[in-house]
């Protein structure tokens, strides 16, 4: 590469490279709640992977990173099969990014136009709510998307999950968020633990996930673990809004907790205005979050683009740039 001279790399045998590179640090941020690189290395390896295979289509196989969602449930929790799986984000790092995202949507719609609701893509941990009644029966981590695990006992130690719906709540109820640990939650943890000259925790998401995966409800209820829902599934059963952020509104209505920063745009311009204002904005808020999610509106729409290997086509997570440094990382003793 020094004088110029191009080393070719056999594709096939680089995938397989990155196959189990990719799974070694899934497992670990995934299911040990301890990852040992930074999320913008992993994303850069992903894409790369993402890449080769859509120029070497041979490279690609069901089992790919890139197909399904990481992840798997851990023993000691009772599994739960998920009645809808729960799929990851095609995401965009960029402004043409997006743009395509948006003509391809426009394509497969044949043309119409779409709204769309743009919200914060918060850095914690997907989980699903079931309600019965109004009241909450369960609760499960996204696990590897079809299975996850039974966390219920430590979600309900949760204060911003009602365990009884206000207003008027359909009898069967699903909902979706991001369960996390708050910043100066976590940083009054590692200020008593460098007190204690403890190991320090690494970061706010595996901290936070590593709580809720945990048996004991006693050190979830002392950690003040928060949640923000960002969906409402259409489980069949009871008829749900023609659109996303109609479904928003009841769900505050019943009592969830709903970003107040979601928006609704129409345009590209608008949405890469919304990420400006929120990558200027994120150190004011007391979680973490690594991009907006831009979602189509209508029910509908959603429902006619449908999904694509692992990722829905009428969603994309526009990334802010990595900040957690690997140095960082692999300086700290990553422990929950
Ligand atoms: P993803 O980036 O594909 O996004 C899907 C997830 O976004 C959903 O499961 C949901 O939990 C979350 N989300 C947050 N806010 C949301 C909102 N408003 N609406 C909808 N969904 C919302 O998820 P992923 O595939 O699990 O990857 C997550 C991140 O994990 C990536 O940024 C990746 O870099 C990181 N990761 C890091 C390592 C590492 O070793 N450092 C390993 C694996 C994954």
């Amino acid at each position: 590469l020094a004088f110029g001279v191009r080393v070719a790399i056999d594709p096939f045998a680089r995938a397989r490279q990155l196959h189990l590179q990719l799974r070694y640090h899934a497992d670990r941020y995934y299911n040990e709640d301890a990852p040992v690189i930074g999320d913008g290395q992993y994303d850069t390896l992903l894409q790369e992977l993402r890449r080769l295979e859509v120029q070497f289509p041979g490279c690609l196989n069901p089992d790919s990173p890139t197909q399904r969602v990481a992840g798997a449930p851990a023993d000691g929790f009772t599994q739960v099969e998920h009645p809808m799986p729960m799929l990851s984000l095609a995401n965009a790092f960029a402004r043409e990014d997006v743009e395509a995202w948006h003509r391809r949507v426009t394509d497969l719609l044949d043309g119409q136009s779409f709204r769309m609701v743009a919200e914060l893509k918060i850095d914690g941990l997907a989980v699903r709510l079931t309600y019965r009644d109004g009241r909450f029966l369960l609760g499960a981590t996204r696990g590897n998307g079809q299975t996850g695990e039974d966390v219920t006992h430590n979600l309900r130690t949760v204060r911003s999950i009602p365990l009884t719906l206000s207003g008027r709540p359909p009898t069967d109820l699903e909902v979706r968020g991001e369960v996390y640990l708050p910043l100066d939650s976590f940083r009054k943890m590692n200020e008593e633990r460098e007190r204690l000259g403890e190991p320090l925790y690494a970061n706010p998401r595996n901290t936070g996930a590593g709580t809720i995966r945990q048996l004991d409800p006693k050190v979830t209820e002392s950690r003040n673990m928060q949640m923000w829902v960002y969906s409402l599934n259409d489980t069949g059963v009871a008829p749900i809004p023609a659109g996303h952020w109609e479904c928003l509104q009841n769900l505050k209505s019943y009592g969830f907790r709903i970003n107040p920063l979601n928006r609704t745009l129409d345009t590209v311009d608008e949405v890469c205005d919304f990420y400006d204002e929120m990558l200027s904005r994120r150190h004011e808020w007391n979680y973490e979050a690594d991009g907006i999610v831009v979602k189509v509106d209508s029910i509908a729409q959603q429902n006619s683009l449908g999904v694509a290997g692992r990722e829905p086509r009428w969603a994309i997570a526009y990334k802010f740039p990595a900040e957690r440094s690997t140095t960082r990382l692999l300086n700290i003793i990553i422990n929950v």
